[in-house]
């Protein structure tokens, strides 16, 4: 039986960013991808916000992002757009790019990585005892792992497997959406009405048609046909174009659900398979990945020994609360889009207000994942919240503050007297950088905060401890999130 330190089930953007985060860690992990590769031929979403943008920064990859996808302001409510475009960030927008190009710059990256992945075959059960899982695979192989990471999506395997609940809302609209020929030209833009949103567009191959309608009834539980998205266009077009030769279809619905347990035991769920919901706001991709950044390096000290098994809690802690927010908000902007005479009234009613300074900040830098706050305690508005990405300066010369988690290591950044910490006990794990910084600390939605004397950042590039000057609570901080001190 071949043995692996993680083993995750399903290599989509979940999956492949936890995978990437945990080799950078020097963890042994594979990934069991269905898929016979990495092609993605359903592309669903079209594109992710600021705060993934950022996350892929802080591991020096935003750039393959950004050069093939088009930055826009991507937060919507109702129908107004949320311009972030004066918030304090160095991507002060979200990116439109379709989930295949996405996930095929993700997989380019995990290849650069010490990631094995076996293609083509599903898992298909799991058992788990005290010392790790033995995973099942559909060609009749098995994989024996000390932790099972379910990536596997919203009709998740693993969380089924597990008994995990998934407790939420039933469906109450559906969606075909497909890419397809057509024999007539297609209207442009996007159709609001009674029941939903319908669009079609060109795809950039100008030979497909990407289309998305709103069934008029919820529509069952099976793969749609040519016919069923041909009737649905009839309904609210008068005709279907034409269409033809279908390249895929599928349907979606506002079905809403979380699971109650991010963990069982040594299974663990991020992304889809934890959380589902309509993709109104479109931030399923960077829910997932930010999941999988919150996890990756927690499971990796646990994994190498340096983090008692306990520091796992925080992942279900920090992320569920965020998509429980994430999911109410998303019922919310679902119902916007139902556009009957009543409605149209109370989305007038939202336009007005999401023009307004303070709600124009406050759903812009939800919508984007630049208010998140963990609750890490009492103290400074720094602590549990993103760290900015600040121009600083030191001996070397100037450097950028997501320069230094590139590797996935944590960092202290010391920005008073250089040399005023000994952090020897952790030297192996924590970074230690002297660094000057000019300037003022303003961070989305709150506002300017006071300067910090020195701040623990997690790989995650979340604030872990803030200093005032003293190092009161850094070795409380650094035992919590990076372990006990070892003997120097
Ligand atoms: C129409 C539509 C539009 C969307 N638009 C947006 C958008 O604009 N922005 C956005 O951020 N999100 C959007 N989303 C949501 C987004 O597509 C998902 O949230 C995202 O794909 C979740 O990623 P994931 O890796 O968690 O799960 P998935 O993408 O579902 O990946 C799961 C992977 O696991 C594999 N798998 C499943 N079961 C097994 C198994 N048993 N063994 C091995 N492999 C398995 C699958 O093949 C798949 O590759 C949209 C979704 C839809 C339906």
């Amino acid at each position: 039986m071949t043995e692996h330190a993680v083993v995750i089930a399903g290599g989509g953007p979940t999956g492949m960013m936890l995978a990437a985060e945990l080799a950078l860690a020097k963890v042994d992990v594979a990934i069991v991808e269905r898929r016979p590769d990495s092609v993605l031929v359903e592309s669903r979403a079209l594109g992710f916000h600021s705060r993934t943008i950022e996350v892929l920064d802080q591991r020096g990859i935003a750039d393959r992002f950004l050069a093939e996808g088009k930055t826009a302001q991507t937060a919507v409510i109702g129908m107004t757009v949320l311009d972030i475009s004066d918030f304090p960030t160095r991507h002060p927008y979200g990116l439109g790019l379709p989930q295949n190009h996405i996930e095929r710059i993700l997989a380019g990256w995990v290849a650069e990585l010490p990631v094995r992945i076996h293609y083509g075959c599903e898992v298909t059960g799991f058992t788990q005892d005290d010392t790790g899982v033995d995973v099942e695979l559909s060609d009749g192989r098995s994989l024996r792992a000390k932790y099972l990471a379910g990536c596997d999506g919203g009709r998740s395997v693993i969380r089924k497997g597990a008994g995990i609940d998934f407790p939420g809302w039933d469906a109450t609209r559906s969606n075909l959406i497909a890419e397809v020929e057509v024999t007539e030209d297609v209207p442009r833009g996007i159709r609001n009405d009674a029941t939903g949103v319908h669009a079609l567009s060109r795809s950039e191959d100008g030979r497909t048609v990407r289309v998305v309608t709103t069934e008029q009834q919820l529509g069952p539980n099976s793969e749609p046909t040519l016919r069923d998205l041909s009737l649905a266009l009839k309904t609210v077009y008068g005709t279907d174009f034409g269409i033809h030769s279908p390249v895929w279809i599928s349907r979606f619905t506002d079905m809403t659900r979380q699971a109650a347990s991010y963990r069982a035991g040594r299974v663990l769920l991020a992304g889809d398979s934890a959380h589902v919901h309509y993709p109104a706001g479109g931030q399923g991709i960077g829910l997932g990945m930010q999941d999988a950044a919150n996890l990756g390096w927690k499971l990796a000290e646990v994994v190498n020994g340096t983090a008692p098994e306990s520091l796992l809690d925080t992942f279900q802690n920090e992320r569920h609360p965020v998509a429980a927010g994430l999911l109410r908000h998303t019922m919310a902007q679902t119902a916007l889009q139902r556009q009957d005479e009543r409605m149209k009234a109370v989305v007038e009613v939202v336009s007005v207000l999401a023009k307004m300074d303070e709600p124009r900040k406050y759903l812009g830098g939800m919508i984007h994942g630049l208010d998140i706050h963990y609750d890490l305690g009492e103290g400074h508005p720094l602590l549990g919240r993103r760290m900015p990405d600040l121009d600083l300066g030191n001996a070397d010369g100037p450097l950028r503050v997501f320069e230094l988690l590139h590797g996935a290591r944590p960092v202290l950044l010391n920005l008073g007297e250089p040399g005023s910490f000994d952090i020897a006990p952790w030297a192996e794990r924590v970074q230690l950088v002297d660094a000057d910084y000019v300037g003022t600390w303003d961070l989305p939605v709150i506002g300017v905060v006071t300067a910090p004397a020195a701040v623990l950042i997690r790989p995650d590039g979340y604030v872990a401890w803030v200093g005032d000057g003293t190092d009161t609570g850094l070795r409380d901080a650094m035992t919590t999130w990076f372990g006990p001190p070892t003997a120097t």
